[in-house]
Parts: C-alpha cells; structure tokens; sequence
C-alpha cells in the first residue's frame, strides 16, 4: 500500500461489520436499512434489466435520472440545473465526493473538514495528495453545533475546499441556516470551493428543515453538492448517487469520475429516477417513521445509563459512554459485540482529535422495530 493510504487501510465499517457477523450480533455500527426501497422503484430495476438495458449507460449519467434530478431539485429548493452540464451521476457519493476532491483540489492545497467528519473524506483528501484540517463540532446542551470561529482560523492562503455535512454524519446534527450562512459567508470571503455533501436531505426530524448551501447567497457557483438514492430510496447496495453544480466544477468532477468508474450502473438509472418522480410519499413516511426508531434507541441508552446526543437527521445517534466507567470507545466498540451483541462504531476515527471524542459511540436506527427493540434489550444488561 503506499504511504498516502497506509492511515486508511481498512475501515472502521468493515471491521465492525466483521465482528458483529463474527459473533452474531445486531449490527448498529455500519449505516443501512433493513428493508426495501419502494415496489415501484424496485419493478422499474427489474424490467429494465429485463428489456435488456445492461450495457455502458452514458457517461454523466442516463437523460432520465439526470432529467429527474434536476426536477426534484427544482421542486424541493428552486435550485436550477442544466441536466446536460450541471449533472453527473456516480457510483454512489461515495465517488463523487472522491471525484470532486481529485478534479477540483491541487495536491498541497488545503481542504478544511468539520470534525468528526465521514471517513471517505479524509481518505480522498489524502489520495488527492492534498491536507486536510480538521475543525471540531463544539458542544451546545444536546446538540453538537459548528465552530464558526474555529473554521475561521483554520482557513489559510493555500485553501482550496470547505467540506459541509448536512445533516451531518455522526452526530446527526442538522446545520441551522444561520449556521450555513457564516459557512457561505467564509466561503465567499475567501473564494473557496465547498463541497456540500447532502446524502441525508430527506431525512430531517423534529419539524427541522434541511436548506441546501448552494441556495445561499454567492453560493451556487462555488458548491458542489453530492446526495445519492442510498439513504433516500434504502438502496445503500445501488451505489446510485449524483454531483449537481455549476458546469466548470461538474467539468472537473466528471474528468476524475470518468477513470475511476467511467459509468455507473444502467438498471439502477431509471428506477431511481421514477422513485424522485413519483415515491416522494414514501420517502416522507419513511422519514416518520425513522424519526420513531431514533426516539425509541434515545430513550432506551438513556435509560441503560448512556448520555444520548440525538441530533435532527440522518440514521444516527451518538452515545456517551463514560457513565457506565470507560471513555474508551475503540476498546468498549470492539468487546460490545461478544459481550452483548450488538456493533456500534466509536466516534474518534473519524476525528484527528481523538481524545475529544473516544468516550462517543455511534449507533443506527435505521432498524425494524423489533430488531431495534432486541438491541436495546441486549444493551440494557450494560447498565
Ligand atoms: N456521505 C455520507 C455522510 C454518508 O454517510 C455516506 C454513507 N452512507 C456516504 C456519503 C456514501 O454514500 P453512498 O453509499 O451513496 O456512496
Ligand atoms: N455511510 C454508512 C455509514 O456511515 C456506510 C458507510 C460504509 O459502509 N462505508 O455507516
């Protein structure tokens, strides 16, 4: 492996996923859902793999889902794209957020993170032979909120990217539109690119509102924003995402994308675009319901002893562990599973200040009710 990726060699997903298959345990750690996306959706796949649409689909993307992305945007934000240039869909975000740092960020340039942070962006940071900074999320009562002062300092002359996470995974926290703004504000001041990674837009609770950073003043022309059909349609297996932005970012996104996958997978295409065209019900009353399951693994940590920072959005929540005698979340996310069987995963790797973070434990609610509620049996024997 070459140096630039050896910190990366294997992910916290994997490992954790290993040990909960290991030892049978429910899997809270790695992020996905356990049922299907919309029938519909799922029907349009299957007939287009049958009416034989199983060869190289166009590069950016097939014209009905970038068509549908572009109407699904303009509906929920009044945002406009041109779905020709303004476009591209991916292999998941996962790509375009490694496509974006590659074809937009010099290496040496800085990209600024927010902390803690997903990990697919420090790993593409890295392969892009670019630095990283990473500015920590700071602590409001309940809710873990930015630092504006502290992204402020960790601009420099040599930055190139501000990478946004909204609503942001691990700690579910919903960026307000105040918070958003000073973003938008430093991004404008200092002309830096920002990509907007917006993978959880749907998936707001308590009467909150996602606002998309490319809506904000000054924005449009400097953002690139990434969502993607995993978390909104539970197709996290699709790896059907997309990069919208003006044409010179997309331009750069698309020259790196076109080598790493060239294309991404036909049948998905069309099913994914008829779910934005018609399935928007389904995907509010998935969001309800998820908001139920986040409710019911809140009350249950807190009742086994763990203090709970039950952010807005997302699939998450984040568990603080030093009530029950440790602050070692890598070690207790490591035994958890042969202990009580149940996987989660420490908050610290994905941070570059790991002892703020080590006493944190993130886990998914974006389970069946009953397995849920056998998790949070299996974890009241903790306390
Ligand atoms: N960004 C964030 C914040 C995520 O949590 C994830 C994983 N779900 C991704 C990007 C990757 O999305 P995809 O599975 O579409 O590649
Ligand atoms: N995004 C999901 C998570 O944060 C899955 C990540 C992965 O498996 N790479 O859990």
């Amino acid at each position: 492996t070459v140096s630039r990726l050896q910190p990366f060699a294997s992910t916290i997903f994997a490992e954790m996923t290993a040990l909960a298959t290991e030892h049978d345990a429910i899997n809270l750690g790695q992020g996905f859902p356990d049922t299907d996306g919309p029938v519909s959706m799922l029907e349009v796949a299957r007939q287009a793999i049958a009416d034989g649409l199983n060869q190289y689909p166009p590069g950016p993307g097939m014209p009905v889902l970038r068509q549908a992305i572009v109407a699904d945007r303009a509906a929920r934000y009044g945002i406009s794209h041109d779905p020709n240039s303004e476009v591209l869909v991916t292999v998941g975000a996962t790509e375009a957020i490694s496509a974006a740092v590659l074809g937009l960020v010099e290496p040496g340039e800085e990209v600024v993170l927010i902390e803690p942070y997903y990990d697919s962006y420090a790993a593409a940071v890295a392969l892009a032979g670019a630095v990283r900074r990473a500015v920590p999320l700071v602590r409001d009562g309940e809710r873990y909120a930015l630092d504006v002062d502290g992204l402020r300092a960790a601009i420099t002359p040599n930055t190139k990217m501000l990478v946004v996470n909204s609503p942001h995974n691990p700690t579910g926290t919903v960026f307000t539109e105040a918070e958003l703004l000073a973003v938008a504000e430093l991004a404008c001041e200092h002309d830096l690119l920002v990509l907007s990674d917006e993978v959880y837009e749907h998936l707001v609770f308590d009467g909150l509102t996602h606002t998309p950073l490319a809506a904000l003043p000054g924005m449009y022309e400097r953002t690139v924003t990434v969502s993607s059909a995993a978390k909104t349609f539970n197709v996290t297996g699709w790896k059907t995402g997309w990069a919208c932005g003006p044409a010179e970012l997309i331009d750069g996104v698309r020259s790196a994308k076109q080598f790493m996958s060239f294309v991404a997978g036909g049948p998905f295409q069309p099913a994914v675009a008829h779910a934005l065209e018609h399935e928007q019900r389904w995907v509010q009353q998935m969001r309800n319901e998820l908001q139920g399951k986040r409710d019911l693994l809140a009350s249950a940590l807190r009742g086994a002893g763990f203090g709970v920072y039950s952010g807005g959005g997302t699939y998450f929540l984040l568990a603080d562990i030093s009530a029950l005698g440790t602050r070692d979340g890598i070690e207790f996310c490591r035994r958890l599973p042969r202990e009580v069987g149940v996987a989660g995963v420490p908050v610290s790797v994905f941070t570059d200040h790991p002892q703020q973070w080590n006493h944190l434990v993130r886990f998914a609610f974006c389970k069946r009710d009953e397995v849920l509620a056998e998790a949070v049996s299996r974890l009241g024997r903790l306390g």
